[in-house]
This record gives C-alpha cells, structure tokens and sequence, in this order.
C-alpha cells in the first residue's frame, strides 16, 4: 500500500515469536523469514523470541531445534529473548493496567460463557462478551475468594476508541471495538495467555514492524489497544495471506511439513528461502538471488491478499538450479569421501539433490555393471580401448578418444558417441563426457571398455 507507513525512518527491529510447542513448519519459517528480510533490509535487528509462557506445553527440545533450524536456514537472530524469564515485567505492566481499570476479573465457567454465546447466536446476535463481571462489587469478588473461586482477566476494549492501523499487506484496516470481545488475557490459574505479554515485550524490545500470518488479524486489533493502554504507540504491522497446498487448499502436510523433512528430502536452506520469500507476491522466484539481495527486494507492497501457493514440486525444481550452482566448498563436507572439485563441478548439472552426487562419484570410481552389445559393437568398442590406451589421458580424453575412432571407423554422433558413453558409464544419459571421462581412471577406463 503506497499509504503505509514505511520503515525508512528509525532503525527497524522486527522479531520472530514462535511458541516451543513443537517444531517449525513451512509457515513459520515463512514469517520468520519475512521478519528477517525486513530486518536485512533496512539494517535493522531480528530478534528471536521464545514465547514461552505456556510451562505445560513449552520444551526445552522445541527451543534448541527452532535455534537449529533457523541457523540452517542463514536466519541469524541478532538477539534472543525469552518470555519465561519476564514474568516480573509482565506483573508489573499488568499491575498498572489492574489500576486503571483496564484488566477485570470474570469468573465464567467455560460452559457458562458457550451457553451465553449460544443464546446470543440464538437471537441472531454477534457472541460478544456481555461484560457481566464488570458489575461485580469488591463484595462480590471477596465472596467469590471466600468460595475459593479464582478469576481469570480480560482485558477491556475502549469502546469510544476506533481501531485503525495501515497494514503493510492488507492496507487500512478498521474495527469496532464494540463489535469485539474483550479478550482473556490471564487464566485462573495466573498463566499468560500471548496476547498481553506479547505486546508489553513488543513495546520494551523496540519492536518497529510485526510481521505474521493473517491468522493473527484479529488479535492485532486487540493488541492495538493493548499498546494504547500500555502508553506506546502500536508497531507497523503487515499480515501475510496464509499459506495453502499446490492443490489451493490448507493441507495437512503443510502444517508439519518443517525443516528435518525438507533437508532429508534434499532441499538445500537456500532454495526454501529463494521460494518463501517470493511466495504469495507477483514476483517471480528467482534462484540466483541470494539472501542479501532478497532482502534488497523485499517489498511488502509486493504481497497480495490471496493465499499463498506452496508447491513442493516448485521448491523442487528452485532447488535443483539452487545445487547447480552450489560450490564445492560449500559442499564439500556433504560429497563422498575423495571426490574433489573437478568432480563435482562434471556433475553438478545432473543434480536435483546434493545427495545424488554419491551415485555418479560410483560411476566414476565404480565399480559399474557392465551392459551387454551386440558383436559389431563389441568390436567398435574393442577398437574404442586400443586407442583409450594409447592417448593423453591428461588432455582432453574424451575428444581424443572420439576423434580417433570417428576417423578410424566413420562412425559419427548417436553410433560413435552412444555405445562409448554406456560402455563407460553403465547409463545413457549422464554429465558432459568431456568433464567426466577425465575423471576415470585410465586403466578402468579401459577395462570398461573392453568387458
Ligand atoms: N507466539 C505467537 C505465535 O506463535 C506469536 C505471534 C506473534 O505475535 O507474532 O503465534
């Protein structure tokens, strides 16, 4: 939206706020991305946060494999804060806000409040909160802790005030705060639900831009006066259209699919990130671009509203233009034990996935298994290992070999080329033979040839 605030400005700090309830998939590593991009982009700082409010749902294993995920992914967090070691903070936000009257205690049972949603839905009415416990005397509450009732809080919505924020994705965004509930924000039993802390944490981290999911549209519209009661001024906010299947739909896979699957599969960090950072704008994906120039061009003014595609056989083929343009040294630990750059480079344009090296380090180290031909081609191929024998292995073999049995036999293209390159590599297609036979050794080569 041309009318949305820029980050051009003041200094950009963004974050990433997963919970640790489980591990990261395609749609996480998408809004970490973008918070990361927008960071690169403007110099700014990414920061990781842990919300880690929830005790009972938190693990230790979530949090070192988010950290390890993203460091596979290049998304280095320039800060790491988390939110289990700020209760204090929070009480003390939370204390203020008690004092002004903008957190009260309710104590519906769950199945009180479905019953009163129902009856509301009943009469054809929006299931807002009746604000029932606002009307609650101090009498009342000391009857209710007498009873040994607890109350959980919510937050309360000013009603005279609008809300209103540009989004970066959506554009101008409006609520009535009278059409809304005023959200929970604490559980009877003194646990945070995200949305307070998470604001509070916004505001003391210097958080400039939230970016997330369009799942999160409506707690932003809470949170917005959450900023306002807290005394800040509310962050830019953007939210991106979600995720979907090729097929267009949510799809169950999606919402596990993660780094672990993806790197066993063979994707490379750099194709997933090549991928998701286009997904869901006009731009094209493009494989040359690295990082940093993806962050040069990220553009929130690029996403539109409808869901985001994430097509597995896209991210295949991003991938494999990713691997045929990986360099040995970045590599080089993954390749089979002895193969070495001219290696690689003969048959890295045959590569869909790294992995697949090991197969073509066999061709050239073999052993091969050897194919049958028939006896006239047996004798061409007899001939072929007489002159394997005898040229410059160090120079140019291959067009050494070829040259001399064409002029020798007056075979040319398929006839000369076909039976030398199945003799020699077991297959039919493969890498350039000219990068590859260099590669064999003399004496296997030979032996290949005459078997
Ligand atoms: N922990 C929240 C989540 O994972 C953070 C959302 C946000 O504010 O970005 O949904």
């Amino acid at each position: 939206m041309s009318s949305a605030p820029t980050a051009s400005t003041a200094a950009v700090v963004t974050r990433f706020a997963p919970s640790p309830t489980g591990r990261l998939h395609v749609g996480n590593i998408r809004t970490a991305l973008h918070n990361w991009l927008m960071a690169k982009k403007h110099d700014g700082r990414f920061l990781l946060r842990i919300d880690d409010t929830d005790a009972a749902r938190s693990r230790e294993e979530h949090v070192d494999a988010i950290r390890a995920d993203l460091a596979w992914l290049g998304l280095h967090p320039d800060g790491e804060e988390r939110q289990s070691a700020r209760f204090a903070i929070y009480e003390e936000a939370f204390a203020r806000l008690a004092e002004q009257g903008r957190v009260y205690r309710c104590y519906e049972t769950a199945q009180e409040l479905e019953l009163k949603r129902k009856i509301l839905l009943g009469r054809g009415l929006p299931p807002i909160y009746d604000r029932a416990a606002l009307a609650l005397t101090e009498a009342d509450h000391a009857a209710k802790a007498a009873a040994g009732e607890k109350p959980h809080w919510r937050f309360k919505l000013d009603h005279d005030a609008p809300i209103e924020w540009i989004d970066g994705v959506r554009g101008p965004q409006h609520f009535d705060p009278r059409q809304m509930s005023d959200p929970v924000v604490r559980r009877a039993d003194g646990s945070w639900l995200y949305m307070l802390p998470s604001a509070i944490d916004d505001v003391a981290m210097g958080i400039t831009d939230v970016l997330r999911g369009e799942d999160h549209v409506s707690n932003t519209a809470t949170q917005v006066q959450m900023f306002a009661a807290l005394g800040a001024n509310p962050t830019r906010f953007a939210h991106a259209a979600l995720l979907t299947g090729a097929e267009g739909k949510l799809s169950k896979r999606l919402g596990s699919l993660g780094v672990e699957e993806l790197r066993a599969e063979g994707i490379e960090p750099q194709a997933l990130v090549a991928l998701l950072a286009r997904l869901g704008t006009a731009d094209p994906v493009d494989p040359a671009l690295d990082a940093a120039a993806l962050a040069a061009s990220f553009d929130l003014s690029r996403f539109g509203r409808a869901p985001a595609r994430f097509d597995e056989a896209e991210l295949a083929r991003v991938n494999a233009a990713i691997v045929h343009a990986l360099p040995f040294e970045t590599v080089q630990d993954r390749l089979p034990e002895g193969m070495g750059a001219a290696a690689w480079e003969a048959i890295r344009p045959n590569l869909a996935q790294v992995g697949e090296a090991a197969d073509w380090w066999q061709v050239i180290t073999g052993p091969i298994e050897a194919l049958d031909f028939d006896a006239e081609t047996r004798a061409f191929l007899d001939q072929a290992a007489t002159v394997a024998a005898q040229i410059d292995w160090n120079d140019g073999p291959w067009a050494a070999l070829t040259g001399a049995l064409k002029a020798a036999t007056g075979r040319k293209g398929k006839a000369l080329f076909l039976p030398l390159r199945q003799a020699l590599t077991g297959m039919d297609h493969g890498p350039d033979m000219n990068t590859l036979l260099p590669l064999i050794d003399r004496d296997e080569a030979v032996r290949r040839l005459q078997r």
